[in-house]
C-alpha cells in the first residue's frame, strides 16, 4: 500500500474517533485503527508518530528524519510507538497540521519512507529483482560454501539413552572430499572422542537426499520421537528446504535492525516476500 494511502486511512479513522458521539463509539473506532496499524510496517509506524509528533510541536520538514530517528529510539517497538499515538490528544488534528508543512514544503508523503534524502528505507532494491533459490548452504563447521547439494551432508550424533535414542550436533557439513580443512575426518567430528564423550555415534546423509521427501520425512520423524527439539529441527528444514533462507540468514538481525523487514513471526522465521527483500539488499546490509 502507497504510504500516502496508509496516512489517509489513519487520518479518516482518527477524524471519526475524534468526532464520535460517545466515549464507548471512539473505543470502538480507536480499535479499527490498532488493528489496521498493527500489520504495518515498523518505518511506517515510526513515521506516522514521527507525523504525528510534527504536527504537535510544530517545526519544519528539515528535521523530519531527525526527529524519525529519534522516534525509533525512543520507542524501540513499533508497538510502543502506537500507544504513544493514541495517548496523545489530537492525532485527527496533529496529523493533519503536519500533511499541511509537508504540502507546504512541496514534500510529497509517497517520498517520505523511499526516495526522501536521509529516508530511513532510501533506495532498497526490490525482491522482485531476486529469485530465491535453495542453497548455497554454508557448512556449519568449516564456515565455507557448500555449493552444491553433492557436495554437502546432514550430521548428527545419535546415542542411546533410557531406551531412546537422543541427538545432539544436528548439522550441515562438507562431505570429507569437497572439505576445504583438509583434515582425516574433514569437516566431521572425530568420532572416537565423540564415542568416549557419551557413546553417541556418527550418522549421516547426502544433503541431495535430505532436498527429497523422504530427507523431510526423516526430519519429522526426529521431532516425532523426541530425537532432536523441534526448534532445531525447524531450523534445518528451513536451511534445506525454504527458497532464500540459507542466503539470507547471515543477516536477518541486521535487516530487522535496518527496518528492511519487520518481525512478525518467531525468532528466524520469515515469509518468502521477507526473505527476499533480504536477499536483494544483502550488498547495503554488509556495509
Ligand atoms: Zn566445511
Amino acid at each position: 500500500m502507497q504510504y500516502s494511502n496508509i496516512v489517509q486511512r489513519v487520518l479518516e479513522l482518527a477524524r471519526q474517533a475524534s468526532e464520535a458521539p460517545d466515549s464507548a463509539t471512539r473505543q470502538l473506532i480507536e480499535q479499527d485503527l490498532r488493528v489496521f496499524l498493527k500489520p504495518l510496517k515498523a518505518a511506517e509506524i515510526y513515521m506516522l508518530a514521527t507525523l504525528m509528533y510534527l504536527g504537535l510541536e510544530g517545526g519544519s520538514v528539515a528535521g523530519l528524519m531527525d526527529r524519525y530517528q529519534q522516534m525509533s529510539d525512543t520507542f524501540g517497538t513499533p508497538e510502543r510507538a502506537i500507544n504513544q499515538m493514541f495517548t496523545k490528544r489530537g492525532l485527527h488534528k496533529h496529523l493533519r497540521n503536519s500533511l499541511e508543512i509537508l504540502a507546504n514544503a512541496g514534500v510529497e508523503v509517497d517520498t517520505l519512507l523511499t526516495t526522501h534524502i536521509d529516508s530511513p528505507l532510501a533506495l532498497l532494491n526490490s525482491s522482485d529483482d531476486v529469485e530465491l533459490s535453495l542453497g548455497p548452504w554454508c557448512c556449519d563447521q568449516c564456515g565455507q560454501v557448500i555449493s552444491k547439494p553433492e557436495h554437502g551432508l546432514l550430521q548428527w550424533l545419535t546415542r542411546s539413552k533410557d531406551g531412546h535414542s537422543a541427538g545432539r550436533d544436528l548439522r550441515i557439513v562438507h562431505v570429507n572430499h569437497a572439505s576445504p580443512l583438509g583434515l582425516p575426518d574433514g569437516c566431521g567430528p572425530d568420532q572416537s572422542k565423540e564415542f568416549a564423550r557419551d557413546g553417541s555415534a556418527l550418522s549421516d546423509v547426502p544433503l541431495h537426499w535430505m532436498l527429497e521427501p523422504d530427507g523431510l520425512v526423516r526430519l519429522l520423524a526426529f521431532v516425532e520421537e523426541g530425537e532432536f527439539p523441534a526448534n532445531e529441527v525447524n531450523r534445518i528444514i528451513m536451511r534445506l528446504l525454504v527458497p532464500g533462507y540459507e542466503t539470507a540468514r547471515p543477516y536477518f538481525q541486521k535487516a530487522i535492525d535496518a527496518g528492511i523487514v519487520d518481525v512478525e513471526l518467531p525468532n528466524d522465521y520469515f515469509f518468502q516476500s521477507q526473505l527476499g527483500d533480504i536477499v536483494a539488499n544483502i550488498s547495503k546490509l554488509e556495509k
